[in-house]
């Protein structure tokens, strides 16, 4: 592998409210850390959009404006006031603006945001989401920088530009790394940490004449980088062999890298994905309940199931019902802006949560190996993070609905007690039946055909998982299937990569639907 990927930043997480891990959770937490850049409240927000980029056509409709607006009002993701970010921004007499004009950028979801304080500060910065909530923030003030939220980011402004490095480095000797970036005469210095630094450094770093400014940002995501230690596989293939060899299911593997990754303890690892699958499994309780949004094309539907049990309309003790229950409620519960775990991105996170519960419910699986079976899924989606991760305006669906379809398959081997190896073929089979797969929601909201795809998705890896474990040959091995999803997106065309351009968005019935939508929030 190139780079290592963590579960729990890159696949399974955020935990959000809103419709999609890509616009909401990464421009929340692009946001967050823009706001933290300003270091004095905010007064004023103009963010624009590259009105050739992906996002222009619907940045309002997927919940962009939403995740800019709740990080530069400071409020949690998982914050119900997340549901009215306009009115907390009113009522704060906080100005944000949003706009599309023409900029260079070198990614299609890439936004700019210029912030001014009550006190007149001003900063500009360029940002990118890359998928499933993962961020770049590539330019500060002119400066290039290279920050994703999993370091304490250490910037520090000075018009010295001889200034010489060593000198940080003797009072920060626990440096991960060091960057220095030239603007117009000034240097920006970009030191990253995996912890805050001491008072004292602070005061020194702070009392240096040399510095005009400088800036101490805590990391965003929830596993900070630079612990590492070394993983005891990297290709897949070399996975497969560790399994054999150590005789060790997926899910223990899953487990043993994200511990390895993260540097934190098997106990605490674990805790980590108990706290997520407990908020998946809320939202597939809450879905069933009954969720109501204004603003969704699809209200409750996961009810109907049952209805259609009692009155004998379809199969009864099908597992294919439960499975479409619990992923439409998980689905629901997102369009309606209650807290869901992304999996890997929001706009799949139905499949994983919907057939893994519903799997388990009928084996009688324990809690322990539920989770075990979700770090089967997370380090599927490890190698897929690592291909061309999770952003369905460079690839289309195949990332995200396809994704989560390998994933669940091998989670389901793992709840069947198969090996590695056959969770792993699984996976690869469950993604070679959603290769090619557009992007192309009605409306620009992430709901149809976002839920059927992830229902296919789930029965799709329940039938994968079942084939392999019986017996039946994926052929093509995994690695060769995840190449082939970059391969086969490079020759799609944009319209049909979340732009609202192509497939089933421009159907009459789908314009009509979006006509009707506009009307109603008018
Ligand atoms: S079609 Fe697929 S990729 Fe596109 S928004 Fe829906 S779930 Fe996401």
């Amino acid at each position: 592998m190139k780079k290592s990927p963590s579960i729990f930043n890159d696949v399974i997480g955020p935990i959000m409210r809103g419709p999609s891990s890509s616009h909401t959770a990464a421009s929340w937490r692009i946001a967050k850390m823009c706001l933290e850049m300003l270091q004095e409240p905010l007064k004023k927000a103009v963010i624009d959009f590259d009105e050739n980029g992906a996002w222009a056509p619907n940045y309002r409709e997927q919940g962009t404006t939403l995740g800019i607006d709740g990080g530069l009002l400071g409020l949690d993701m998982t914050d119900h006031l997340m549901k009215q970010t306009e009115r907390v921004a009113a009522e704060r007499d906080i100005s944000i603006a949003y706009e599309v004009n023409s900029f260079k950028t070198n990614h299609v979801n890439t936004v700019r945001l210029n912030l001014t304080g009550i006190n007149g500060k001003n900063i500009i910065a360029l940002a990118a989401s890359l998928g499933g909530g993962a961020f770049e923030i590539q330019e500060l003030n002119g400066f290039e920088v290279s920050i994703r939220g999993d370091y304490y980011e250490l910037l520090i402004f000075t018009n010295e530009e001889t200034y010489n490095l060593d000198d940080i480095k003797l009072v920060l000797p626990e440096i991960k790394s060091l960057n220095k970036s030239s603007c117009d005469g000034g240097v920006l210095m970009n030191v990253k940490l995996t912890k805050n630094i001491s008072k004292k450094a602070w005061t020194l770093l702070k009392g240096n004449i040399a510095f005009s400014e400088v800036v101490m940002l805590k990391p965003v995501l929830p596993i900070i980088a630079g612990n590492e230690k070394e993983v005891p596989f990297k290709t897949i293939d070399s996975l497969v062999e560790y399994s054999i060899n150590q005789d060790y299911d997926l899910g223990k593997l899953g487990l043993i890298y994200e511990q390895s990754l993260s540097g934190l303890s098997i106990n605490e690892v674990n805790d980590i994905m108990v706290e997520h699958v407990d908020i998946i499994n809320n939202s597939i309780k809450m879905g069933l309940q009954g969720t109501v949004y204004k603003d969704r094309i699809l209200h409750q539907q996961s009810h109907l199931i049952d209805k259609a049990i009692k009155s004998g309309k379809i199969l009864n003790n099908s597992i294919v019902n439960e499975i479409i229950k619990n992923v439409s409620a998980i689905m629901e519960s997102k369009s309606a802006m209650e807290v869901v775990v992304a999996n890997p991105t929001a706009g799949s996170c139905g499949a994983v949560g919907g057939v893994l519960k519903a799997v388990a419910d009928e084996l009688k699986s324990s809690k322990e190996e539920l989770i075990q079976a979700y770090f089967a899924a997370g380090l599927v989606g490890v190698y897929f993070a690592n291909g061309p991760g999770f952003s369905a305006e460079e690839h289309g669906c195949q990332v995200e609905c396809g994704a989560s379809a390998g994933m669940a398959a091998a989670g389901i081997v793992q709840l069947f007690r198969g090996t590695a190896k056959q969770a792993i073929d699984a996976a690869s089979m469950a993604i070679q039946n959603m290769i090619g797969l557009v992007c192309d929601p009605i409306a620009d909201r992430v709901e149809a055909p976002c839920l059927g795809k992830n229902v296919s998705a789930a029965v799709n890896a329940l039938s994968s998982a079942t084939m392999v474990t019986s017996g039946f040959n994926a052929l093509i091995p995994l690695d060769e299937v995840i190449t082939t999803v970059s391969n086969v997106s490079s020759q799609m065309p944009t319209c049909v990569k979340c732009t609202g351009k192509g497939g089933l968005a421009i159907t009459k019935t789908a314009c009509n639907i979006k006509a009707e939508l506009s009307k109603q929030l008018r």
